[in-house]
């Protein structure tokens, strides 16, 4: 398939307007007074949408809500996830033996928590997830939990929806 090129004007095939408007782009910033967050000594305040990093959730007896179907982990795209099922006496019959998500692996993608029939994973807000060993980043199922007990929203102390976040 052949692409036409539109035709430049005579004034475009100078390139001075093009670099007239990046130099006047480049001024706009110099006066303008929002700085990159400092960090981090400053921490940044996601937005409430912000996709971080996956956590698992407890329903209201304090019990994971993962059934073990292993859907998060057949749909995860750079094979982070790694689960074990156990058997429970619980009427959901399944549980997570075990459960691994390796953040160096993870893009944050959200399929896992697209594709969890019972509401169990979630991306929230934690993103500082840097470590010089790549071995820390494998996170298992009960520091899992926690990030998802942490989360504020999830939690009840914090209101969906908050204005002006991030
Ligand atoms: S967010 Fe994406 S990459 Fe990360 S664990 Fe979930 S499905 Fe996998
Ligand atoms: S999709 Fe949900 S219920 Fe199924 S294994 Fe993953 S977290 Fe557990």
């Amino acid at each position: 398939m052949k692409v036409s090129r539109p035709k430049l004007k005579w004034w475009e095939k100078l390139y001075f307007p093009t670099i007239a408007e990046g130099l006047l782009t480049t001024f706009r910033h110099i006066f303008n007074k929002r700085f990159t967050v400092q960090y981090p000594e400053k921490r940044w305040t996601p937005p409430f949408h912000f996709r971080g990093a996956p956590t698992l959730l407890t329903g209201l007896d304090g019990k994971e809500k993962c059934t073990s179907c292993k859907l998060c982990m057949f749909i995860c795209p750079p094979n982070a996830i790694r689960i074990v099922a156990g058997e429970t006496e619980d009427p959901k019959e399944k549980y997570p033996a075990e459960f691994y998500i390796d953040f160096g692996l993870c893009i944050f993608c959200g399929y896992c928590e697209e594709v969890c029939p019972c509401e169990a994973i979630y991306l929230k807000h934690e993103y500082e997830m840097a470590d010089f060993d790549r071995t820390n980043l494998i996170f298992d199922k009960e520091t899992l939990l926690e990030m998802g007990r942490k989360e504020p929203y999830l939690t009840g102390k914090e209101k969906p929806f908050k204005k002006g976040g991030g």
